[in-house]
Formats: C-alpha cells, sequence, structure tokens
C-alpha cells in the first residue's frame, strides 16, 4: 500500500548497524522508522554464526555499555561462549560466542519490534529523493514516499552486491537476496568516492554426514564470560566445535583449480579481507604451511548445518565438494550450500565526519559494511555511533564523539574517517594505542556515563552500573584503610622487605601473584559482592603502575585532541602547504589537532601552520 509518512530519524537496512542504529535513535526519544528489505532477514548472520572475538569482543561489551542491543541478543542466543586469551593479560582477553544463528534472529527480531519510538517496515529502498543538498526521504518498492529529518544508509553487501561461484556470476545482496541497485548511482553523481571490496564465505555442510569419531573436540568455557554487564545467566546448552585440518592432497586439488576460482580468474576487482582470507589465498600465500586448521562450527542446536571456519571459497561447487570429501572427517560430507565470493560498493569512508554524518550530505549518514568495514560488530559499533548522533541532531544538541583513549569504537571510527580504507577493515587489539585502559572487563565503566549524560540509558542499567560503582568505591575504601606489618604478611605466604613499613591491603593485592580470595583470607570483612567487581579490583592493583603511565600518556593526548579546528577553515589560503596536504586537509576536515597529526603524510610542521592559523583567527573573532 502507498504511503507518505514522515520520521525524525530512518535507517534503511536491518542488519547488524542497522539495528544499533535504529534502537539507539530510538532510545534518545526522537520518532525513528527501520526500513529493511525483508523483516525476516533482521538480525542476519551472512557468515560466521559467532560474535565477538579478539578486539571484536571489546566493541560488543562498549556497544552493551552504551544500551546497545548486540550484547544481550549474543547473550541469549550463545551456545559456546570462550573467553579468547583467558591465559594473557586482560587487555587483550576477548569475550566470544558460537550463536544459534536461528535464535539470534528471533531475539533481535522480538527486541526491535518491541522498541519504543521504533516503527519497522518490510519495503526495500529504490531511490532517494533529493533536495538540493540533503536527501528529503526516498521512495520504497511499495511505491511510498517515505520523509526524514535523518537518514542512515546502513545496506550492507547489498550495494550492486555480485556473487561468485567459479565463473558464475549471479547479482545478490547475500545468497538468494536481491541486490540493491541505483543507490549507488546516485550517490556516485553526488560525487561521492565509491569502490568495489570483496567478503567471502565457505560451503554449509550438512553435519549428519561429518564422521566426528577422529576429529578433537573443543569446549566451551566452564565458567562463560557474556557480553552484556546485565547478563547474569546462561540461556542455552552450550555445544562443542570440532576441529580438522586441510593437507597436501586439498592444497594440490585447490592449486589444480586455481584457474577457477573467482578471485584467481581475475573476475573479481574488489580488494578482500587480508585477515579472514579464502582458502585459495591461505594455500598461495602462505605456500610453506603443510596444513591449515578448520573449526567445524555448528549453526544451532536444532539445526544440523555446519559452518567450516576455514575454508572460504569460491572456487566452482564440484571443486568445492573435492576439496571436503579430502578432509579428515569430511570423506562422505554432503554440501548444502556452496560458499562463495560476494563484491559490492562501498563508500570511501573519508566522506564521513566523526559523527558518520556525510560531508557531502548535512543530514546523511552511513554505518556498517558500506563504510569498508568487515565484520557484525564492526558495523553494529558503527550503527551505534550513527544512530546516536542522527538523533542529537534532530534534537538540536551536541554530537557523541567518542576519542581513541575512551573505546575502541573511537579507535575504529578515527581510523575509518582519517586514514581511510585500502581493504576490508577489522578490529584487532593491536589497534588500540590505549589497550591497557580499553579493555572488555571495565567497558561500562568507561562509557555508561557518557550514555546516562545523553539520556541514551535505561533506568534498569543505570542503577546497576551505579550500584556497581559504589561497591567498588566501598571495597576499596575498606581496603585502603587495612594495614599489616611484613612479619604478619609472611604468615599467609606473602614475602615483602622486613623494613617494618605497614601495607594496605591494596597494596598487598597489587602484586600480581595476589588475588582478592587471598586478600579475604587476611581480612575476612572485606565484603564480597560478586566476581566482576573482584576482577575491577584486582586489575587495576595488578595494573596500577602500567596504568599510571598510560593515563600520563593520553592526558598528552588529550591536549592534542582538545585543540579544536573550525570546519570552514579555507586551507586553499594556507601558505606553507604543499597542495597535496591542502586536498587531505580539504577532504577530511579534521576536526582536532591530533587527527589532522593523524592523517597520512601530514608532518608535524605542516599540523603547526593550521595550528597557528586556527590561533590567528580565534584571536582575530575575540578581539
Ligand atoms: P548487512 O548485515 O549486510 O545488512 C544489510 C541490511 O540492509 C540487510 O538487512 C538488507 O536486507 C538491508 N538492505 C539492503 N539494501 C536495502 C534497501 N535498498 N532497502 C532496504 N533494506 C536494504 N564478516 C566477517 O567479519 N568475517 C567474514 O568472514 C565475513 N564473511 C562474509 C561473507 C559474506 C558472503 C557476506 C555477505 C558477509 C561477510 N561478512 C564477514 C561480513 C558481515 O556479514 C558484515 O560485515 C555485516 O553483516 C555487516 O553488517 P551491516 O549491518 O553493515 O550489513
Amino acid at each position: 500500500m502507498k504511503k507518505e509518512l514522515n520520521f525524525d530519524v530512518v535507517v534503511i537496512g536491518g542488519g547488524h548497524a542497522g539495528c544499533e542504529a535504529a534502537t539507539a535513535s530510538a532510545r534518545l526519544g526522537v520518532n525513528t522508522a527501520l526500513f529493511t528489505n525483508d523483516f525476516s532477514t533482521i538480525g542476519e548472520m551472512s557468515c560466521n554464526p559467532a560474535i565477538g572475538g579478539l578486539g571484536k569482543g571489546h566493541l560488543v561489551r562498549e556497544i552493551d555499555a552504551l544500551d546497545g542491543v548486540m550484547a544481550d541478543v549474543a547473550d541469549k542466543s550463545g551456545i559456546q561462549f570462550r573467553l579468547l586469551n583467558s591465559s594473557r593479560g586482560p587487555a587483550v582477553r576477548g569475550p566470544r560466542t558460537q550463536s544459534d544463528r536461528s535464535l539470534y534472529k528471533k531475539y533481535m527480531q522480538e527486541k526491535l519490534v518491541n522498541y519504543c519510538n521504533l516503527t519497522i517496515f518490510s519495503d526495500s529502498v529504490i531511490n532517494f529523493i533529493f533536495n538540493k543538498n540533503y536527501i528529503s526521504g526516498f521512495t520504497t518498492q511499495s511505491g511510498s514516499n517515505i520523509y526524514s529529518k535523518k537518514i542512515i544508509l546502513t545496506t550492507g553487501t547489498f550495494l550492486n552486491g555480485l556473487i561468485h561461484i567459479g565463473d558464475n556470476k549471479i547479482p545478490a545482496g547475500r545468497f538468494n537476496e536481491q541486490p540493491t541497485t541505483g543507490l549507488s548511482e546516485q550517490l556516485k553523481n553526488f560525487d561521492f568516492k565509491i569502490g568495489r571490496l570483496k567478503t567471502g564465505t565457505p560451503p554449509r555442510l550438512d553435519g549428519r554426514t561429518i564422521d566426528y569419531s577422529n576429529l578433537e573436540e573443543q569446549f566451551a568455557d566452564d565458567k562463560p564470560y557474556f557480553f552484556s554487564f546485565l547478563t547474569k545467566q546462561n540461556s542455552n546448552q552450550q555445544v562443542s566445535c570440532r576441529m580438522t585440518y586441510t593437507n597436501d592432497k586439498v592444497h594440490s586439488i585447490i592449486k589444480k583449480n586455481l584457474h577457477k576460482s573467482a578471485m584467481y580468474s581475475g573476475s573479481i576487482q574488489g580488494v578482500g579481507p587480508r585477515y579472514c582470507p579464502s582458502v585459495e589465498d591461505k594455500i598461495i600465500k602462505f605456500e610453506g604451511k603443510s596444513r591449515h586448521q578448520i573449526y567445524l562450527e555448528p549453526e544451532g542446536l536444532n539445526d544440523h548445518t555446519i559452518y567450516p571456519n576455514g575454508i572460504s571459497t569460491s572456487l566452482p561447487e564440484d571443486v568445492q565438494q573435492e576439496i571436503c570429501n579430502n578432509i579428515n572427517g569430511l570423506e562422505n560430507v554432503k554440501i548444502i550450500r556452496p560458499g562463495y565470493a560476494i563484491e559490492y560498493d562501498y563508500v570511501d569512508p573519508r566522506e564521513l565526519f566523526l559523527t558518520l554524518e556525510t560531508k557531502k550530505i548535512r543530514n546523511f549518514f552511513l554505518a556498517g559494511q558500506i563504510n569498508g568495514t568487515t565484520g557484525y560488530e564492526e558495523a553494529a559499533a558503527q550503527g551505534l555511533i550513527a544512530g546516536i548522533n542522527a538523533a542529537l541532531s534532530v534534537k538540536n544538541e551536541e554530537p557523541f564523539i567518542l576519542d581513541r583513549s575512551e573505546a575502541y569504537i573511537g579507535v575504529m571510527i578515527d581510523d575509518l574517517v582519517t586514514k581511510g580504507v585500502a581493504e576490508p577493515y577489522r578490529m584487532f587489539t593491536s589497534r588500540a594505542e590505549y589497550r591497557l585502559s580499553l579493555r572488555a572487563d571495565n567497558a561500562d565503566i568507561r562509557l555508561t556515563a557518557r550514555g546516562v549524560n545523553i539520556g541514551l540509558i535505561s533506568e534498569k542499567r543505570k542503577n546497576h552500573f551505579y550500584d556497581k560503582l559504589n561497591k567498588i568505591d566501598e571495597t576499596k575504601k575498606i581496603m585502603k584503610s587495612l594495614k599489616i606489618s611484613p612479619s604478619k604478611a609472611e604468615q599467609f605466604q606473602i614475602k615483602i622487605a622486613k623494613d617494618g613499613v605497614l601495607r594496605s591491603a591494596e597494596d598487598i593485592l597489587s602484586r600480581n601473584s595476589v588475588k582478592m580470595k587471598k586478600i579475604r583470607e587476611i581480612w575476612p570483612k572485606i565484603p564480597y559482592f560478586n566476581d566482576e567487581i573482584d576482577e575491577q579490583i584486582e586489575i587495576n592493583c595488578h595494573y596500577k603502575g602500567y596504568l599510571n603511565k598510560q593515563n600520563a600518556d593520553i592526558l598528552a593526548f588529550k591536549r592534542d585532541e582538545n585543540l579544536v579546528i573550525p570546519e570552514n577553515v579555507n586551507y586553499d589560503s594556507l601558505s606553507g602547504l604543499s597542495n597535496e596536504i591542502k586536498s587531505k586537509f580539504k577532504m577530511i576536515k579534521p576536526k582536532t589537532l591530533g587527527q589532522a597529526l593523524r592523517i597520512d603524510g601530514v608532518t608535524p610542521a605542516a599540523a603547526y601552520i593550521l595550528l597557528s592559523h586556527v590561533k590567528r583567527r580565534s584571536i582575530k573573532q575575540i578581539a
């Protein structure tokens, strides 16, 4: 039925970015709509049924700290929780879960349908309606005209999507789903820089035809590490994954058929994710490696589909079958759906401000894979920021920007808009300079109060958060006041210099080998609230010295970040800058001196010229 409707914020696309964008905007109390091709694909995991991992798990905890939806849905649909790097330092531990694909979608859809201030439409957007320099709305497949103050586009891999299986090319946004055509072209006409990227997925296997008898088992953790700070108990039975490997025979089949792979026959131009390579890429790039690991991951509790993580491919279907049948355990396996590669349009993220609003169209935001990223978590984190900023600008409030010292989300967005992408961008802990402070365990302490300040956080989370802070403070206060002498400490097997100096419980805990359990042995009156609170106190004491040093680095970083550069600087008028630097400044429009310094090729001298200009300008304005 044709409609003509008006909203404050409309989100286009019900993927991971779209779900977070729509709910964040709605949480801020503005009238929000979500338009997506098909309601039943809201929350679809296009590739592997898993959430989190190294760096990605941090993003999900941060989304949760700002009351986003991904963490809770991941917890409810989790069927194999594992804390990656659990034996290493807390900064690099990454929560991950294998998800039940259909439960993930079910819980996401239930959440969105019941969200206050949010209306959902199962209708495709076919073209934008422009009004001079902004997009006033769009037309949908059903013939409706929709108008909105702000529009957020989150169409993932759908813009001119083209699937490749061998030399078979199928226009599609995902397997069996129509691509979106026309929107990229409209953006190109507006001078947006648009490129092509690619990604791939492995075949799906029928688990009933796998012989597990010889395969190594990977178990879930005994005690799940949840994504949401509000989740207290496990919802599902936990399952194991199995491991198998490629071998010489498989490698030679791949090499023999390489010319049939869409990626190697030259029919794909887009660049693929270096850190999620296809099995063809692995065999060629790591020539000397005799085998590559494959995780056989169940897609659900009541689903016999298995996702073979590690053999993403665009080889023809018969070659995929031959490869599988030469892998231990898969000798008789049935392929349910072939693997494929997909090429799609993305927008150069340097077209965006840190709010994810585009520079060329000032009521238009982009989030997710369309910005050159890969991964559900990266998409969701961008959706959250775009949704928040679209809603705040409707309310005429200050933008919400997280910087590199506050959050992985800040690191990712700063990387994207400052440096652009040469390949699909994926989050890693190594991208964060201040990773000792930006841990998965303290995401709420870093971010929830910032969310409270803009009205983003529910009462339930707010109460939980401040209660936790109070309990941490109370415990720390008691620990500061309790003292012990070196000789008394020795009675508890804690060796410290016999200098007669009394040490507080906090001092004793700062010794790496000492845990809260030991502290309570010495001082039983120290209250126990829960493991999460103990973990915070322990980490902060164990890493106190390093954290103090990092805080000093963060202060230096903030000095440059606090030097704000106005948006309307006339870069052409700056003498002493090369044309190349001028054009980089004009494109990126750095928001701060720090961001200007992070632009590739910008020297401290060039940044100093910019800073001097800004200072002169503000002195003139004051005079
Ligand atoms: P998507 O999840 O793609 O969602 C886009 C949404 O937009 C969909 O709901 C769609 O219906 C909707 N839509 C599109 N056009 C319109 C329109 N015109 N009107 C209305 N709605 C529209 N990530 C990894 O981290 N590792 C991997 O190995 C990996 N492999 C992948 C393999 C494949 C084949 C694919 C397709 C993706 C893969 N990904 C992988 C990427 C991951 O799926 C995406 O990064 C993530 O889903 C992006 O989220 P998004 O919200 O940006 O877009």
